[in-house]
C-alpha cells in the first residue's frame, strides 16, 4: 500500500507525479463507489414507510436519469446505450430493489445502508456466476447502486460540471468524458487512485498547469470530503491533514516553485539552439483553446499537437463545422504565423464520446478510434475537415491523422481532404487547402509501413503515448504496469530510429509529439535521431529548451548509436545520466 503515516500523525499517500508544482487546498471527493462510505443507522418503526418511499425515489430518479442520457446519446453510439438499457432493467430487478426495500423494513435499517448489503449481495452472486454474461452484470450492479446511492444522499459527485468552489479533485479514476465536463479553473489540483503519467487526466493536468498525484491506490479511501489536502505532484506526494508546521513548509515550498517558474519563464521565450548552434523547433500541445495561452508563454515555436476531441465529448449530438471553425480559428488566429497542427478526431479507445455511457467496445484500445472511427462516419469527418480547411485562411495550418495502421488509411483520407476542397470550392467558400498533411506514427504497423506512408504524407508526428502502449503492450492508464511504460526500452528508440531513417531517405519532416519529448533526459536522443520538431506539453518547454542550449549536436549521434548497442530502458537512462547528469542536476537544482 502506497500510504504511511508520518511522525506528526499526518497520513502520506504515495503516488504517480503527473503534473508539477504545489497546491494546498480542500478536497472535493468524487466517489464512485459510494457505496463504501455508508453508515448504518435504524429507523423508527414510524419512519420506516418515508424511508422506503426515499429509497423509492432515488431509484426513480435514477431511472430518469438513464432515461436522459439514452435520449441525448447521438445516434451513432446508440449501441453504447443497451449497457444503459439493461441498468434501467435491472433498477427495478426484484434481486436488488425489492430486497433493499425488504431489508429497509424487516431490519429497520436506513436505506443506503439496505442498499449497500444488498448490493454487495448481489454483486457477488453475479461474480460467481460461469456465464461470462451474467458475470458482467456485476459491473452493472455497481454502476446501478452507485447511481440510487447518489441520489439517496443528494451528494453531486457525478455533476462535476457544477463544482463552484476551487477545490483538489479526489476520485477513483477520471475518464477524459468525465475530464472534459469540469470546470478546469474551479480545479486546483488531482488525485486519483488509478491512472498513469500519460492518462489524458495527467496530459490535462500538465498543460493546465494543475498539480497532480495519480495512482495513489487509496486516495478516495483515506481522504474524506473538504479534508485539508498537500498535493505535491513534483514528489508524486499528497498529505492528508497537515499540521501548521508542514502547512507552513509546503507554502513555502510553493512560492519558491512558483518563482522558479516565473524565472525559467522569461528565459524560455529565447529559440532552442544547441550548444553548437543547431536549432530545433520546440512546440506545445493542446487540448482546449484556451490552452493557447500558456503555448505563447513558454515561448514556443507552434502547436504540434491539438488534441481536438475534447470538443465532442460531454455532450449531446456533434459540434456544428460552424462551432468548430470558431475554434480552430481562435487558436490559429492567436498563433499568427507559427503552425498550428490540428490532429483530426481521435475518438473511442480511451475517449469515449458521451459521458456516463461506457463503451459497448470490448476492448477499446484496439477499436474504432480514431482515423478508424472517422473513415467509417465520412460525415462527421467531412464537417471538421470543411471547419480545418476555412480556419486555415487564418494563420499557417497542418493537419494531423491519428491511428494510422495502414497505407490505405492515409491515401483514404488525403482524398476525403482533396473531395472536402472541392466541395468548398465548388460552393465559392473561403477557405485554404494549401495544407501539409501528416500522418501520426503510434500504432507499429505504420513504423513497418513508414516508407509507403511517406510517399502519401509531408510529415511523421510521432506519438510515443500509443506507440509505446501498443508495441510492449501496456496499457497507458494502467497503474499496475506503468513501471513498465519506459519511453527508452530499447524496442521503442529501435522503433524511432526506423521511422527518422526513413523520413530522412525520404526527405519529408519527422516530429514527435508523445509525452516523451516533455523531459529533458530524453533530448540529447532524440536530436541525435534527428528529430526536426519537438511538441510537449507547455511548462515542459522552459526545461527541454535548457538543456537543449547544454548540449552539442556532434556528441548525440555517437550517444544515440551506443544507445542502441544497449538491451534495456535502464542502460540506456544509466548511459544518459553518466553523459548529461550533471547538466540535469543543475537544471533540476535551479528548479
Ligand atoms: C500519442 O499517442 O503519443 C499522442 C500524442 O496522442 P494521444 O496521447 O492523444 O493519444
Ligand atoms: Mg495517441
Amino acid at each position: 500500500m502506497n500510504m504511511a503515516v508520518t511522525d506528526s500523525g499526518e497520513t502520506m499517500l504515495k503516488g504517480i507525479s503527473a503534473s508539477p508544482g504545489i497546491c494546498i487546498g480542500k478536497a472535493y471527493l468524487v466517489d464512485k463507489e459510494g457505496v463504501d462510505v455508508v453508515e448504518r443507522y435504524f429507523i423508527p418503526e414510524s419512519k420506516i414507510r418515508d424511508e422506503v418511499k426515499r429509497f423509492k425515489a432515488a431509484v426513480k430518479k435514477s431511472t430518469d436519469e438513464l432515461r436522459d442520457i439514452i435520449e441525448k446519446t447521438p445516434e451513432d453510439f446508440l449501441q453504447q446505450t443497451s449497457i444503459l438499457e439493461t441498468q434501467q432493467v435491472l433498477l427495478k430487478d426484484k434481486m436488488l430493489y425489492g430486497r433493499a426495500i425488504e431489508t429497509i423494513e424487516k431490519e429497520s435499517v436506513n436505506a443506503e445502508w439496505a442498499l449497500k448489503k444488498v448490493a454487495a449481495e448481489v454483486k457477488s452472486t453475479f461474480q460467481t456466476m460461469s456465464d461470462p454474461y451474467l458475470k458482467e452484470r456485476a459491473e452493472d450492479i455497481s454502476h446501478i447502486a452507485d447511481r440510487i446511492m447518489r441520489n439517496l444522499v443528494g451528494a453531486e459527485q457525478v455533476d462535476i460540471g457544477r463544482i463552484y468552489k476551487r477545490v483538489i479533485l479526489v476520485a477513483q479514476d477520471l475518464s477524459p468524458a468525465d475530464t472534459s465536463q469540469i470546470r478546469l479553473d474551479r480545479i486546483k489540483g488531482f488525485v486519483t487512485d488509478k491512472g498513469g503519467k500519460t492518462s489524458h487526466t495527467g496530459i490535462i493536468a500538465r498543460t493546465l498547469e494543475i498539480p497532480a498525484v495519480l495512482g495513489a491506490d487509496t486516495a478516495t479511501a483515506s481522504i474524506r470530503n473538504e479534508d485539508v489536502i498537500i498535493v505535491d505532484g513534483t514528489a508524486g506526494k499528497v498529505i492528508v491533514s497537515p499540521s501548521e508546521r508542514t502547512l507552513v513548509e509546503y507554502e513555502e515550498r510553493s512560492m519558491r516553485y512558483k518563482q522558479h517558474k516565473a524565472a525559467i519563464t522569461r528565459k524560455s521565450r529565447r529559440p532552442a539552439k544547441t550548444a553548437d548552434g543547431h536549432r530545433i523547433r520546440i512546440m506545445g500541445n493542446i487540448e482546449l483553446s484556451e490552452e493557447v495561452v500558456s503555448v505563447i508563454n513558454y515561448g514556443a515555436d507552434g502547436i504540434g499537437l491539438y488534441r481536438t476531441e475534447f470538443q465532442y465529448m460531454g455532450r449531446a449530438g456533434f459540434p456544428s463545422e460552424d462551432e468548430l471553425y470558431e475554434k480552430y480559428a481562435d487558436v490559429i488566429e492567436v498563433m499568427g504565423t507559427k503552425p498550428v497542427t490540428i490532429r483530426t478526431l481521435d475518438i473511442n479507445g480511451d475517449k469515449a464520446i458521451s459521458p456516463n455511457n461506457g463503451s459497448a467496445e470490448v476492448n477499446p484500445a484496439l477499436g474504432l478510434r480514431g482515423i478508424r472511427y472517422c473513415l467509417q462516419r465520412p460525415d462527421v469527418f467531412e464537417t471538421q475537415l470543411r471547419a480545418i480547411l476555412r480556419a486555415a485562411t487564418h494563420g499557417n495550418v497542418r493537419i494531423m491523422i491519428p491511428m494510422i495502421s495502414t497505407c490505405e488509411e492515409i491515401i483514404r483520407s488525403r482524398q476525403m481532404f482533396n473531395e472536402v476542397a472541392e466541395a468548398l470550392d465548388k460552393e465559392g467558400a473561403v477557405f485554404n487547402s494549401d495544407i501539409k498533411i501528416g500522418a501520426l506514427i503510434e500504432v507499429p504497423s505504420a513504423v513497418v509501413m513508414a516508407d509507403k506512408i511517406a510517399d502519401e504524407i509531408d510529415f511523421f508526428s510521432i506519438g510515443t503515448n500509443d506507440l509505446i502502449q501498443y508495441t510492449l503492450a501496456i496499457d497507458r492508464g494502467n497503474r499496475q504496469v506503468s513501471h513498465l511504460f519506459r519511453p527508452l526500452d530499447p524496442a521503442i528508440l529501435r522503433l524511432l530510429k526506423w521511422v527518422t531513417d526513413v523520413a530522412a531517405e525520404k526527405n519529408k519532416g519527422v516530429y514527435i509529439c508523445g509525452e516523451m519529448a516533455g523531459y529533458a533526459i530524453h533530448a540529447p536522443i532524440l536530436l541525435g535521431l534527428g528529430m526536426n520538431e519537438m511538441s510537449m506539453n507547455p511548462q515542459a518547454i522552459p526545461t527541454v529548451k535548457q538543456m537543449i542550449r547544454s548540449i552539442k549536436m556532434s556528441d548525440t549521434q555517437p550517444l544515440v548509436k551506443e544507445a542502441l548497442r544497449l538491451a534495456s530502458a535502464e542502460k540506456t537512462f544509466g548511459l544518459l545520466q553518466e553523459a548529461y547528469g550533471d547538466v540535469l542536476s543543475e537544471i533540476e537544482r535551479t528548479e
